[in-house]
């Protein structure tokens, strides 16, 4: 199972895809919406 990344502050889908059991944390990506543009991080906790 993929998991789409989105922009915390518009909901905007990024060209990044993490695997059901991806654990992140300390990487930051700009938004790819023209209207957007924000950084955010990308915090993905690990799951049960
Ligand atoms: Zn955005």
């Amino acid at each position: 199972m993929i998991e789409k990344i989105k922009c915390p502050y518009c909901g905007h889908e990024q060209s990044i895809q993490a695997d059901k059991n991806a654990v992140c944390r300390g990487l930051w990506v700009r938004c790819k919406a023209r209207h957007c543009g924000r950084v955010f991080e990308i915090i993905l906790p690990k799951k049960k």
